[in-house]
């Protein structure tokens, strides 16, 4: 008889030690010990402060202490007596994503990297620079454009999120339709794993495919497998100034044609961005750039290609438009006017949280589907009789459904989870996902396996388990119990 086989990753996630106030304390005390010059900040304020990210409808837990470790070295000490104590660990940047990923856990120290915020060598010869976690995506960009050079992944956060953050959420944002997202620019990280000791993934070679990609497991884990401490990113020459087309629809439908159309059309634009008719009208309000808003739907396209194919980009784009039926298009060359438009879309997000308590949300679709999705969130919002607006990546099918109930609604938790649940339902259903670059987090952690199926969360435990035994890196994301 052959013996019988052990199922791989079966049974639960990693069980996650359980808070015990004297372990933690003798914890705090050995960590105080070990790094004096290390402030282990327990103040309530402080606790509070890191205590959630943007995601609303969490009520996390108050952490346990918040660190701000100096260098990687520190980060390894830290983990390693966390591991020795059971203590779990929560990786913070800065505490702008939007599943819960950041959000404190039961008895944890969050761990922030404000301190650890540099780059520390940009290498023209080979078009690479290696940063800190800390550092913000958009002062990466700058520092970077000073030499001529490109950091492409380009959330609509860029200003306030950090490149650890990026790394922890594999980030998307405006410019992946073209340069696809973060871990496209990732070529090696310096990681603490969750013994304390620290590894090296990937390397600065354009080619390396030496044993398993650790690079790309670690891109988009959400610190559940282990600290990172440095970041290697890819570089480019830093593209012609973008120019930028506007296109006003009356439906949603002859938007989601246009985009179809221009896809049809072989245009690769850098950015293909969609807001419906309510974001519009919440951000004309909230910013007064102008917009149409009578107009169903709106589409931004950029194209930073180089000489005159930028305008032949832009003007194949918007005849597509056209021909979808746009009422009205408007273009611009003028890089100041540019930005101005595309402020427009970037503030999409601010212009609707003034509304009430809004919930942004993230899935995706293969592209062809994008109208019946955008079809489908318009229903389930009619049906649940919620305002909500939707914008988003529509060049990558990767929308932002959005979901507002008054501040006082005592129902409003029921009444985001029921509407939030049908459109992933949807989504599915359309051949897509629950996240297109948000992550799974603690928001979406039971809908992994509908999204992914038995085998791959089986597979994904394994993982865990080998990474984190103990169960401390961010218990209680990404996996459900
Ligand atoms: C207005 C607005 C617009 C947004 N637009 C976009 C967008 O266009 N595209 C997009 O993808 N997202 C977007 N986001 C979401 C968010 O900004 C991203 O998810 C971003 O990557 C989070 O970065 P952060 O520094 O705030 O990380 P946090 O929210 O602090 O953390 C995110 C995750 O990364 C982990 N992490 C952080 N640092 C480390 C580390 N050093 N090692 C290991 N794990 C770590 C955390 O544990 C957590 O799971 C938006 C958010 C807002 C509020």
């Amino acid at each position: 008889m052959p013996a019988p086989v052990e199922q791989i990753g079966g049974g639960r996630t990693t069980v996650a030690p359980r808070p015990d106030p004297e372990r933690s304390a003798a914890f705090l005390a050995a960590l105080s010990a070990r790094l004096p010059g290390l402030a282990v900040r327990t103040d309530p304020a402080d606790l509070e402060a890191h205590r959630r990210d943007e995601t609303v409808n969490l009520e996390p837990p108050m952490p346990l202490a918040v660190v701000s470790p100096s260098t990687a070295g520190e980060v390894a000490e830290i983990v390693g007596l966390a591991a020795a104590y059971r203590v779990p660990i929560v990786p913070r940047g800065e505490g702008s994503g939007l599943s819960g990923g950041a959000a404190a856990v039961a008895g944890g120290l969050t761990i922030t990297f404000r301190k650890m915020a540099s780059v520390l060598s940009i290498d023209l010869a080979n078009l690479v620079a290696t940063v800190q976690p800390g550092i913000i995506n958009a002062t990466l960009k700058a520092l970077v454009a000073e030499e001529g050079l490109f950091y492409p992944p380009d959330p609509a956060s860029c200003d306030i999120c950090s490149i650890g953050g990026n790394v922890g959420t594999n980030a998307g944002g405006l410019c992946c339709v073209k340069y696809g997202v973060t871990r496209e620019s990732v070529l090696s990280l310096e990681v603490v794993l969750a013994d304390g000791s620290t590894i090296r993934t990937g390397g600065t070679t354009v080619k390396d495919v030496a044993g398993y990609d650790l690079t790309r497991l670690f891109v988009g884990s959400q610190g559940t497998l282990g600290i990172v401490t440095e970041v290697t990113v890819r570089l480019r020459p830093i593209p012609p100034p973008k120019m930028t087309m506007l296109a006003f629809f009356t439906t949603l439908t002859q938007a989601g044609d246009a985009v179809a159309r221009i896809t049809a059309a072989r245009v690769v634009p850098c950015t293909l961005e969609m807001m419906d008719g309510f974001t519009i009208r919440a951000v004309e309000d909230y910013g007064h750039f102008g917009f149409d808003t009578t107009a169903a739907a709106m589409l931004m396209v950029e194209s930073d290609a180089p000489g005159s194919a930028a305008n032949d980009e832009i003007l194949t784009a918007e005849r597509a438009c056209r021909e979808a039926g746009a009422t009205f298009t408007v273009a611009s060359t003028d890089p100041a006017e540019a930005d101005l438009l595309r402020q427009g879309r970037r503030s999409a997000w601010w212009a609707i949280q003034r509304l009430g308590l809004a919930r942004m949300d993230d899935v995706g679709v293969p592209r062809s589907r994008m109208p019946d999705l955008v079809t489908a969130v318009e229903r389930i919002l009619a049906e649940e009789g919620m305002p909500g607006g939707t914008f988003g990546h529509v060049g990558d099918g990767n929308l932002h459904p959005s979901f507002i109930v008054a501040r006082d609604d005592p129902d409003a938790s029921d009444r985001i989870e029921r509407a939030r649940g049908r459109v992933y339902a949807a989504a599915l259903e359309l051949g897509g996902t629950v996240t297109g670059e948000h992550g799974i987090g603690l928001a979406k952690r039971d809908w992994l396996e509908r999204t992914r199926g038995e085998g791959a969360v089986r597979a994904m435990r394994a993982v865990k388990g080998a990474l984190d035994p103990l169960g401390i890196m961010n218990p209680g994301k990404v996996l459900p119990d």
